[in-house]
């Protein structure tokens, strides 16, 4: 069926923008004027409209609430060097969406609907687009099931909604992980590679059990062996080896990260040879021991990339060489935020420009 994306604007009286100290913003928690939503009843997606940022009404009953039937995207949009709303990879989204919400017997969203409600939220809330380089505003798509039933079943309504938040410049320091070798986040045939809320649920508690014991972060591990490194919290993650970059294939146990596929891109650019193949933990061990691994790091939306410092597995912890001896993923950040921002040509088409 094709949709067509009218989409009813209500503004807000008055915007909360000059209360935002945009030199120190905390992330995830200032919430831009206004927010996009749509309603999926009678078999497809109407009642397009966006209306000022406020709280929702819904039934306790709500089926997401309690069979997690919901399913999210993040992303982020830029003020370019020429000030123009420039937005990253953002039909590699929409799709994900749709396949996070296939896994979830969730309808999809068409493109257009998903492509117009981002662009036309993006421009009424310009203004809340950061323009310092290394700062952004985060965007939140998601969509969830509203039928007020109790009893297991796809819900016949949905709502698909996208807000957003500027965030800051996004500096951590290098991180320590621990590669988990007994809970696992997902598994052959489960739902791994979709965005589902309730994939993060399930990592919380063995993410706090290792916060516990001073990481920042879980590496997962396959869930029958934890022999093989699959990913880290809400990142893909990768590994300089000789000259080779490995990383895990994504398959259906790990999220098929936007900022892994631009990584790898360019790790080719830079001449390294890239393997994505499964990765060993004893691989990984033993090129720390022997001096052969160079960088490891993780890559996704919220920091682009993340240096690794130190990695525990069972009762050891390796200290991985310094960052500031590293080569391929400094370069690879700033080759990023160069296209992101406007100062590097983008060659491989990711910018959407509104
Ligand atoms: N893995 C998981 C589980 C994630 O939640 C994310 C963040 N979306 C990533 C990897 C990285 O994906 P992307 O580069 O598209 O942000």
């Amino acid at each position: 069926m094709t949709e067509t994306v009218q989409i009813d604007i209500q503004r807000c009286q008055n915007s909360r923008i000059e209360q935002v100290d945009f030199n120190d913003i905390k992330f995830g928690q200032v919430y831009s004027d206004h927010m996009f939503m749509a309603d999926y009843v009678d078999g497809h997606w109407t009642n397009l409209k966006i209306i000022p940022y406020q709280n929702l009404s819904l039934s306790p009953a709500t089926s997401a609430i309690h069979y997690g039937q919901s399913v999210f995207e993040g992303m982020k949009a830029y003020k370019n060097t020429k000030g123009e709303i420039a937005i990253f990879r953002p039909e590699d989204n929409a799709s994900r969406l749709n396949a996070s919400a296939n896994r979830m017997c969730i309808p999809e969203l068409p493109e257009e609907i998903f492509m117009s409600g981002l662009i036309e939220l993006l421009k009424l809330d310009s203004s809340w687009i950061p323009n310092k380089r290394g700062t952004s505003l985060y965007i939140r798509p998601f969509i969830f099931a509203t039928d007020e039933y109790i009893g297991i079943r796809p819900s016949s309504t949905y709502k698909f909604m996208i807000f957003t938040c500027p965030v800051g410049s996004y500096y951590s320091g290098a991180v320590k992980v621990k590669i988990e070798t007994k809970y696992a986040r997902a598994v052959r045939g489960g739902t791994g590679y979709a965005k589902a809320a309730g994939n993060y649920a399930g990592s919380l508690y063995p993410a706090r059990q290792a916060q516990n014991d001073g990481f920042n972060q879980l590496i997962w591990t396959d869930a029958l062996t934890h022999e093989y490194i699959e990913e880290s919290g809400t990142m893909n993650v990768m590994f300089i080896i000789g000259d080779s970059l490995l990383t895990a294939p994504t398959g259906d146990t790990i999220l098929k990260g936007i900022t892994r596929n631009s990584v790898l891109t360019l790790a080719r650019e830079y001449g390294l040879k890239v393997e994505e193949r499964p990765v060993k933990v004893t691989e990984v061990l033993y090129a720390i021991k022997n001096g052969t691994l160079k960088e490891a790091f993780g890559t996704g939306t919220a920091a682009t990339i993340a240096h690794i410092s130190h990695i525990g597995h069972e009762d050891d912890i390796y200290t991985l060489p310094e960052v500031e001896g590293r080569k391929f993923s400094p370069w690879v950040l700033d080759r990023l935020d160069s296209i992101k921002y406007g100062d590097a040509e983008d060659t491989y088409n990711w910018v959407h420009i509104v």
